[in-house]
């Protein structure tokens, strides 16, 4: 399978993917973070108040975190 550079949709900065995914209109961020904070944007144009209606909703987060610790454990 054939990898190429490609550059960060979000940060600009270079990182390596596949040309498959690529042509596909996937690998278009470095990481899962930036692939977040520009999927936030376009959302967050359209909805700004539900945004910040979603931070008071974040220990969804801190839930998820939880479960993940607890499997570990057993
Ligand atoms: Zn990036």
């Amino acid at each position: 399978m054939s990898k190429a550079t490609y550059r960060c949709a979000c940060c600009g900065d270079p990182f390596i993917a596949r040309v498959a995914d690529r042509n596909r209109g996937w690998a278009r961020f470095c990481s899962k973070s930036c692939k977040a904070i520009k999927q936030e944007q376009r959302t967050g144009q359209h909805h700004a108040h539900q945004t910040r209606r979603d931070e008071c909703a974040e220990p969804t987060f801190s839930n998820a975190h939880q479960f993940d610790n607890t499997e570990l454990q057993s």
